[in-house]
């Protein structure tokens, strides 16, 4: 067994923390994971990240979490959250890992501030948007191009905005659009939506929302601010411009997984590979939710999965004490 609360003195001149289980990232799946981690008694640590909530607490409305039959914020569910698993003696500590060492254990993490030693390590990353890469959408990014519309809706008062993506992503931050923008026009590469029904029938019935079809975005034109996007037909290629005072892009995710390259199994979109335990290839390391998960992608299946992972690293770690 080993020690739980030895210091030493790392090179980066932190303190060395020794925590029996450390999570990585404070979404639905990392949240879940203290809690129950914190119930087992195991006084788990939950490195925020930079993202405080994971995506979740950029959604402006949760309509499908079980227990908020009106719906809940993203922001306020986090909380919620994080205020359950501390009860129970979770600590929550702003703060980033950005590299590990799986090859021994305890598993070492350097974080922005320090240094911890895991018994047991659940990692619940996350994801990121994926960009168009298209000239024009990194230097106007901020400048009208977004890919969050909970967090850039506001400034698009009585403005016309595209959305670009066909899933259900780019229909509900569309749909949330509406709210602001007078008019939100989807741009879509195909001309069958890949979102879910329900929001289809949303998104038709709704007279802000107008769609572009088997159409691509070639590239993003503003100098200070974004003024329209170059767009061509796929099935033509026709060209064309639409005006626009804002881009939003969802066109799915990229695992935040680079730290564990070489150290964990991943598949070929970098997602960490698991089995059904919410297990790694390395014994005492644990996943949960997006960073292993690109199917569901639901606030409750990554509460699941951060809940299934907590159990096995409880179980681990009771295993190896009777075992010592
Ligand atoms: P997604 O389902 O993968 O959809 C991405 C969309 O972007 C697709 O329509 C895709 O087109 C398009 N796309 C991808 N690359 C593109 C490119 N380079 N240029 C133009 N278009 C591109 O991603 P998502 O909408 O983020 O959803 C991911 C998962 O989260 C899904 O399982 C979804 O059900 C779930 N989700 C659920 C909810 C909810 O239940 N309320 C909300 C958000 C997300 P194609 O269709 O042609 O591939």
């Amino acid at each position: 067994m080993f020690n739980l609360g030895s210091v030493s003195t790392p090179s980066s001149g932190g303190e060395t923390k020794h925590v029996r289980v450390l999570i990585l990232g404070s979404g639905p799946a990392g949240l879940s994971a203290a809690l129950y981690a914190a119930r087992a008694e195991l006084e788990p640590v939950v490195l925020t990240g930079t993202e405080l909530g994971g995506q979740a607490g950029l959604t402006h409305t949760i309509e499908n979490y079980p227990g908020f039959p009106d719906g809940v914020g993203g922001p306020e569910l986090g909380e919620l959250f994080q205020k359950q698993a501390e009860r129970f003696g979770a600590k929550v500590e702003f703060d980033t890992a950005n590299a590990v060492d799986l090859s021994q254990r305890p598993f070492r993490v350097t974080t922005d501030n320090g240094e911890y030693l895991a018994d047991a390590l659940i990692i619940g990353t996350g994801a990121r948007p994926n960009h168009l890469e298209i000239p024009g959408e990194y230097e106007l990014t901020g400048k009208g191009v977004s890919y969050c519309a909970t967090c850039d809706g506001w400034f698009f008062k009585d403005k016309k905005v595209v959305v670009v993506g066909g899933g259900d992503s780019a229909l509900e931050e569309g749909l949330f659009l509406t709210r602001f923008a007078t008019s939100v026009t989807i741009v879509h590469r195909r001309d069958t939506l890949r979102a879910g029904k329900v929001l289809q029938n949303r998104a038709f019935n709704n007279p802000k929302v107008n769609f572009v079809w088997n159409t691509v975005l070639t590239e993003i034109v503003g100098t200070d601010k974004v003024t329209g996007v170059k767009t061509k037909n796929v099935l033509t290629g026709e060209e064309g411009l639409i005006e626009t005072d804002g881009v939003f892009i969802f066109i799915g995710h990229t695992p935040n997984t680079q730290m564990f390259k070489g150290q964990l199994e991943m598949d070929e979109g970098g997602y960490i590979v698991s089995n059904h335990l919410m297990e790694t290839n390395v014994p005492g390391v644990f996943v949960a939710g997006e960073v292993t998960d690109s199917h569901f992608r639901q606030v409750v299946t990554s509460a699941g999965m951060g809940a299934a992972a907590a159990i096995q690293a409880t179980h681990f770690l009771e295993k190896e004490a009777v075992n010592a």
